[in-house]
């Protein structure tokens, strides 16, 4: 696993991050966004849940509301302003037609070049095992960029005004196992930590550390080992599917 990773592509405009949780794009794909932004790229974010069971202090109809405005902070901070919720169930989504519809209504809304998801595959790439919404999304997202293309398969998103968008040309996976590419990020991390650290209280319930030190070492841990594979640069990793 020490090949160099390539850069990822760079001849796009729009992308659409499509993840289970508040927090998922936190925890490491935040910093390629902000790099994005600075590139004049538009990032949106479409949550499936609004992580409702993440925080077992808090019951989930207090801690909805609560994380889904921390989610919002956490992308103002690398830019985004477009931030969706689908309102699947945390926890228990499963894969099937009724995400791939929902994935692929979303996609034909936002007509990006690229897809950006949260790893698929069971595990992390050692014994760790995914979770099944984690699984469940990513798969759904790696399909919908292909079903939002097909006017046959969800016939009925057209009676919605939601046009068949062929247009996605790579989907990425953040946090895979096997990643395949890279982004610079370097000017991009301080935002990174900020935009992790809005998620203040899912982090106060996760861990008794200083929230801003764990959020820094996390941020800086993740874009030094990625580094290793990319030159050197602090990096966020991508598996990259092209279509
Ligand atoms: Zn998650």
């Amino acid at each position: 696993m020490s090949e160099q990773l390539q850069a990822m592509p760079t001849d796009w405009q729009r992308a659409l991050a499509i993840v289970a949780h508040p927090d998922d794009l936190e925890y490491g794909a935040a910093a390629a966004v902000a790099a994005w932004g600075d590139e004049g790229k538009e990032v949106s974010y479409l949550l499936v849940t609004r992580g409702e069971a993440g925080i077992d202090s808090l019951e989930p109809v207090e801690a909805a509301p609560l994380r889904e405005q921390e989610q919002r902070a956490g992308a103002a901070v690398v830019g985004v302003t477009t931030v969706e919720f689908l309102d699947h169930r945390d926890g228990v989504i499963e894969y099937g037609p009724a995400l791939r519809r929902d994935l692929a209504g979303a996609i034909r809304r936002h007509r990006p070049e690229l897809v950006v998801t949260m790893n698929h595959h069971d595990t992390w790439g050692d014994t760790t095992w995914n979770t099944s919404d984690h699984r469940a999304v990513g798969r759904a997202a790696l399909d919908a960029a292909a079903d939002a293309g097909n006017r046959w398969i969800f016939p009925e998103l057209a009676d919605d005004g939601l046009l068949p968008w062929d247009g996605v040309r790579w989907v990425a996976v953040a946090a895979s196992p096997l990643p395949t590419h890279a982004v610079d990020v370097t000017g991009a991390l301080d935002r990174a930590v900020r935009s992790l650290l809005e998620h203040r209280t899912y982090i106060a319930a996760l861990t008794d550390e200083d929230p801003e030190s764990y959020c820094r070492a996390f941020a800086e841990q993740a874009a030094v080992e990625a580094g290793a594979r990319f030159g050197g640069r602090p990096a966020v990793t991508f598996e990259l599917f092209p279509r």
